[in-house]
């Protein structure tokens, strides 16, 4: 599996240091909005990538943060935290708000076959290891106070820059040239960051007292703390949209680093924005439209799945209803398909040269995730395999075969075919399901392990059982 590291500006081979663990940090939502379908084209991306690597077998650990704290409103670390403001505009308690955002944000991800992260962790949950951290950059000299908070001087971090191909010198200089952003007074150089925030004496909730004085966070020593307490001082994958290469990513990079001495990031990757007109669609904008305004427009969610994977990560999309459109279209002829060929009874002579081509496009369509998350070119072989066995009558015995491949590779794409099966297959696997649920009360495990395993080999569902009951995933396994 190969994917641009943004650090090293090339294609490089992922490799886990060891048994084939990785740990994956994104950077997730600040929650006093909805997420945007922007946002989400972005967690769209890291689902893929997390996807692809388990499919190479990888075992991935999947970090995400949720910014509770510590955003704010002016990005220059002035201006009020956007949480805080958000909830006295809208005239709502800050927990309840935050609550209903996150648990929205995790609805939609859902609705667009995003697999949960396996820790999503809140700023505001850990600001014990923040002040860890911030204690530890103290100590080695890296930062100062101003009357507004505790700030890392990037002066004294070497290779500060280096991930957008810059350095300290360079971004002083263009900064003091270009438009002026609004930044704190006593500031040393105007790259300089704060970890730590004094509150103003009104500021009550969203505060704590610390022996650096009464305050919050800044936003990048959020994740430099979170990645570290969940995946250790060097993270193998680091993704994130790329509006956060010169500033989040820099700076989260030159406090961990200069905290540990090592090397944060493995693997940096970031995705391209989506636009809207020609204007990048933003919540501060506030041109944005979320999952469930295209929901009420009549669209399925995975159609915007569908549409994210036509246009490559790393290119800048722009958003159209005639191109959602265009993509719902495909995606229910896709299903139609995937009904089609499910419903296909009987044994039969299987036509070998049919299967092998059909297998080799499995192949190509495997190269081409695996060369930086190809998609479009991963689809177009996707299509390949339906023109392939277009106007081919099909016996039960090639249609299984098929249908293995086409759930295969949406294993990646995660456009949930399985749900898509037809009816008697379904049937089939809901009895399946159910077997199990006998099975778990009666405390026959064996008979439950082995209905799971069946599950997964022929209708490549994932069975989770949580406190809400047993859910299902179209597998990665
Ligand atoms: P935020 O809540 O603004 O921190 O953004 C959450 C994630 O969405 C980050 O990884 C951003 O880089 C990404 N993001 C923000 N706006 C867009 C956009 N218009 N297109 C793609 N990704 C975006
Ligand atoms: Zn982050």
């Amino acid at each position: 599996m190969f994917v641009y590291n943004t650090m090293s500006r090339k294609k490089e081979g992922i490799r886990a240091l060891k048994d084939k663990r990785l740990g994956f940090y994104a950077c997730g939502p600040t929650v006093y909005f909805y997420a945007h379908i922007g946002n989400m084209r972005t967690y769209v991306t890291e689902d893929l990538l997390r996807r692809a690597l388990a499919h190479e077998g990888y075992v991935v650990r999947h970090v995400m943060n949720i910014t509770d704290v510590g955003h704010n409103v002016g990005d220059g670390d002035v201006g009020e935290d956007k949480v805080r403001a958000e909830a006295r505009r809208e005239h709502r308690g800050i927990s309840e708000m935050i609550d209903f955002y996150t648990g929205k944000f995790l609805e939609e991800e859902a609705l667009l076959g995003i697999q949960r992260p396996d820790v999503m962790c809140r700023a505001s949950e850990h600001i014990g290891a923040m002040i860890s951290l911030i204690e530890k950059l103290d100590g080695k000299g890296y930062l100062y106070r101003t009357s507004s908070g505790m700030y890392f001087d990037t002066s004294k971090f070497k290779d500060y820059g280096r991930l957008l191909g810059s350095s300290f010198e360079k971004m002083s200089k263009e900064l003091k040239a270009g438009a002026r952003v609004e930044r704190p007074a006593g500031l040393r150089n105007i790259t300089d960051f704060a970890v730590w925030r004094f509150a103003e004496p009104n500021e009550k909730e969203l505060v704590w007292d610390t022996g650096y004085g009464r305050g919050f966070p800044g936003w990048h020593i959020e994740c430099s703390a979170m990645s570290m307490e969940y995946l250790g001082e060097t993270i193998d994958i680091h993704a994130g949209g790329t509006d956060h290469i010169p500033i989040h990513h820099t700076n989260e990079i030159a406090q961990s680093e200069a905290a540990t001495g090592k090397r944060f990031v493995r693997y940096w990757v970031h995705g391209a924005f989506m636009t809207i007109g020609d204007r990048k669609m933003s919540k501060s904008l506030r041109n944005v439209y979320t999952v469930e305004d295209l929901v009420k427009r009549g669209y399925l969610p995975l159609s915007f799945r569908y549409m994210c994977l036509t246009v490559h990560y790393r290119n800048m999309m722009n958003f159209t209803f005639d191109g959602l459109e265009h993509a719902q279209r495909s995606l229910k002829s896709l299903y139609a398909f995937i009904s089609r060929i499910s419903a296909i009874e009987g044994v039969g002579h299987v036509d070998q040269e049919l299967i092998d081509k059909a297998e080799a496009l499995r192949k190509e369509f495997f190269e081409c995730i695996g060369d930086d998350l190809g998609t479009p070119t991963a689809l177009s072989k996707m299509h390949g395999l339906m023109n392939l066995v277009r106007g081919v009558k099909l016996n039960g015995s090639e249609s299984r075969r098929i249908l293995d491949i086409m759930l295969d590779l949406d294993s990646v794409l995660g456009l949930e075919f399985n749900m898509h099966l037809s009816s008697a297959l379904q049937k089939e696997a809901k009895e399946l399901i159910g077997k199990r649920e006998d099975a778990r009360r009666r405390k026959d495990f064996r008979t439950s392990d082995e209905i799971r395993s069946r599950l997964r080999d022929e209708f490549r569902i994932t069975l989770e059982d949580t406190e809400e009951g047993t859910v299902w995933y179209t597998s990665t396994d």
